[in-house]
């Protein structure tokens, strides 16, 4: 029989985290999917679990220098409704799950679950995002690109706990995201395609592309986007097929259920083109 920890406060949750071998619920939607049983079967725990989405402490949503702070046990609703949270971040957000699923879910549990497929980590990955780590031993910060290492692999360790994202803002003129799933609502990517950007005088003065559901964590490519700030609309047209094509030796998607591998890699590669033709370039 699973124990079920339900702290008050964060530090009661470290504290627990330290002495129990636990797995986290924040909204449950992974979880609860994952360790289904039958209809009017409790939920089959491997080990005991540790309830973090009430706590006070990890509901905050603030500006601090510039850098947007998001509480590990925000729900998507809320970081929607929230009038700090730019629209480019809700971009992405606002084509996940379904309202009642957003009302549970958290931007720490999709970050967390590290799934290929999930929707907010293109924008984690292209803002340059941050994730604290609590423990009782103390706190670090670790840039997403690094928390993550592979498709459902973190580097949280057994005594840790995510307790905010934090994501530098900027002005950005231009934002993009395309999902490309089976249905409109409630549908995991096959391909998803997070882009923004910054145009001063028809040049581009910055640019952050990402790809998602097409390797095992989110594609960036630094090198591709510096090839592309400088230029002028009317010069991106002349650099599309050779971003195109370094951008294709960087995908690596799956035949999987939900899609083939060349769909999704023709499909993302269309994105960037769009990206790059209809919006950047206008
Ligand atoms: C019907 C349905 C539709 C969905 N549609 C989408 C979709 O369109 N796009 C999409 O990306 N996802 C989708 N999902 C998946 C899910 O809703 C999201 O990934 C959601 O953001 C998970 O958040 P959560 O708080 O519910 O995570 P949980 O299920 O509570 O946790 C997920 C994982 O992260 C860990 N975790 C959670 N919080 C922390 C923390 N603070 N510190 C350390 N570890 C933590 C948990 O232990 C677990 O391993 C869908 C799910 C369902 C059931």
């Amino acid at each position: 029989m699973v124990k079920v920890f339900i702290p008050g406060t964060l530090a009661e949750a470290l504290e627990i985290r330290g002495l129990h071998k636990t797995l986290i619920i924040n909204g449950g939607t992974d979880v609860m999917v994952k360790y289904r049983r039958w209809n009017g079967m409790a939920p089959n725990f491997p080990m005991d679990v540790l309830h973090i989405g009430s706590l006070a402490e990890l509901k905050q949503i603030a500006i601090v220098e510039g850098k947007l702070t998001i509480g590990a046990a925000v729900t998507l609703s809320e970081l929607l409704e929230h009038p700090l949270v730019p629209e480019y971040i809700k971009l992405p957000i606002r084509q996940m799950a379904s309202p009642a699923i957003r009302n549970m879910g958290t931007l720490a549990g999709n970050l967390c679950n590290a799934s290929a497929s999930g929707d907010s980590l293109p924008m984690l990955y292209a803002l340059d995002a941050e994730v604290t780590l609590a423990s009782v031993r103390g706190i670090r910060k670790l840039p997403v690109r690094q928390f993550i290492t592979g498709a459902k692999q973190t580097q949280l360790q057994p005594d840790e706990l995510a307790t905010e994202v934090t994501l530098p803002l900027a002005d950005y003129t231009l934002s993009y995201y395309r999902k490309i799933g089976g249905r409109q609502v409630n549908a995991i990517a096959k391909a998803s395609f997070f882009a923004v950007a910054i145009k001063k005088n028809g040049s581009v003065e910055d640019v952050r592309i990402a790809f998602g559901s097409v390797a095992p964590t989110v594609i960036r490519c630094r090198a591709c986007e510096e090839s592309l700030i400088g230029t002028a609309e009317a010069g991106l047209a002349a650099k599309i097929e050779t971003v195109r094509m370094r951008y294709g030796e960087l995908l690596t998607p799956l035949d999987d259920t939900r899609s083939t591998a060349d769909y999704r890699r023709q499909v993302s590669l269309r994105l960037l083109e769009d990206f790059i033709g209809r919006r950047l370039a206008k």
